[in-house]
């Protein structure tokens, strides 16, 4: 029989023979969700010059000491500056230059007062209130130091470090190759979505969410259609994949009791093989191995059939494959540890992934569960916002009992 490994067992398996793929260049605007593979440091300080953060006066804090409601200092206006242009003048003891957001601290000045600790008269200013140095003065390099490593290799790009390349003057980024990644689903039963339906046969959802899947972490999918069950079709579409330059391989269906010895003997035969069963719930059956063509092999994940296992396999699985493909340091799912609402009975041994949907109650999250936990039911997967995990060695899950969940907000 397969030996049934712990899903880190079968993840590290499957992880260990995977290196990053190749670097290129890419103008920033394409580097969402890209995973940069040199760290980046700043250039030059961020802001490169002391500004103001408000609108108000530059001054010298020294001359507004003393100075309160009261007893207002007077201090002549030599001048104004606003954002993106340089000041005319310095501020010299006495003086004062009225700035803008965002300006460029005149020489001498140290400190802005804001308009309203202030009131203009004609050319002079009456401040009434005393000003520390360096109140609402941004000094240059406050956000990001000239050296400071800012964004580290391995980091995917999320719009903010967008954003931080264009503040670095950055107009590309070197990323690691988006792998291709080959879908194949397998089954007499499955009829493409725009074609009839005939008696007897189902819809083929999986190449479609593994696809959507495959985008969402970074991929480029490349479908590979739907093989018959039968071995000769199976290889020759998994080949296929190979021709087009594909990274990875996901097949899913044939893989469960019934049928499993189909992924098993095209790369039993063609490649090298492991199978395991893997201690989880949905997503026992897991085959994965290598598929050789030319010298090449190319790794081949073969998952369950059932539409919520091969959804839930690809996350625990493909997922971090495929971002460890591209140079990604993190390649765990986020989790949040929240209230459990319901009671689950009957735990097995395996790491059980639930479907919920959180809602705050009483100022925390609880997780419900949506329904039917079946492994061919899509619907409880679209009715939740996130996966509890529930570890192998619980019995039962309790109502109120705090458990991991992954949410799946996108
Ligand atoms: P299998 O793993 O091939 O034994 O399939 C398990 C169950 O999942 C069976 O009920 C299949 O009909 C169903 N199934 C397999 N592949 C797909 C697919 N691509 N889309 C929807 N259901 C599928
Ligand atoms: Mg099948």
């Amino acid at each position: 029989m397969y030996p049934m490994l712990s899903v880190e067992e079968a993840l590290g398996r499957v992880l260990s023979g995977l290196s990053p793929l190749p670097e290129e260049r890419v103008p920033i605007l394409a580097a969402l969700g890209r995973v940069v593979s040199r760290d980046l440091r700043a250039p030059c300080d961020v802001p490169p010059h002391a500004n103001s953060a408000m609108d108000g006066y530059a001054v010298r804090a020294a001359d507004t000491a003393g100075a309160g409601p009261g007893n207002p200092v007077r201090l002549r206006l030599v001048g104004e500056v606003a954002a993106g242009h340089l000041p005319g003048a310095g501020v010299a003891p006495g003086t004062a230059i009225r700035i803008m957001t965002g300006a460029p601290l005149p020489p001498g000045a140290d400190a802005v007062v804001r308009f309203e600790w202030a009131r203009r008269e004609g050319e002079e200013v009456l401040v009434s209130r005393a000003v520390p140095p360096g109140q609402d003065v941004r000094p240059a390099g406050e956000d990001v130091r000239a050296g400071e490593l800012v964004i580290p290799a391995g980091t995917r790009l999320r719009p903010q470090e967008i954003g931080m390349l264009a503040t670095l003057g950055q107009t590309g980024v070197w990323v690691h190759r988006r792998p291709r990644v080959g879908i194949l689903a397998t089954g007499d039963e499955l009829v493409e979505p725009g074609h009839p339906l005939p008696p007897g046969k189902i819809r083929n959802a999986n190449s479609y969410s593994n696809y959507a899947q495959v985008l969402s972490c970074g991929g480029i999918p490349v479908p590979l259609g739907v093989a018959r069950d039968r071995e000769d079709e199976v290889a020759a579409r998994l080949r296929a994949g190979l021709e087009r330059g594909v990274d990875l391989l996901l097949v899913s269906g044939g893989v469960s009791v019934g049928d499993f010895d189909l992924v098993k003997r095209v790369l039993a035969a063609q490649g090298r093989m492991d199978f395991w069963r893997v201690r989880m719930k949905p997503g026992k059956p897991l085959a994965f191995g290598w598929l050789s063509l030319g010298g090449r092999e190319v790794p081949v994940l073969g998952m369950p059939g059932n539409p919520v296992s091969a959804m839930i396999s690809f996350l625990v699985f493909a997922r971090p494959a495929i971002l460890a493909l591209q140079g990604a340091r993190d390649l765990s799912l986020p989790t949040l540890t929240v209230r459990f609402a319901d009671r689950v009975e009957r735990k097995d041994g395996r790491r059980h992934f639930l479907r919920v949907r959180l809602s705050e109650e009483g100022g925390e999250l609880v997780a419900h569960l949506t329904g039917d936990q079946g492994s061919g039911i899509l619907s409880s997967l679209v009715r939740a916002d996130a996966l509890a995990v529930i570890p192998e060695d619980w019995d039962h899950v309790a109502p109120g009992a705090r458990v991991e969940v992954i949410p799946l907000w996108r």
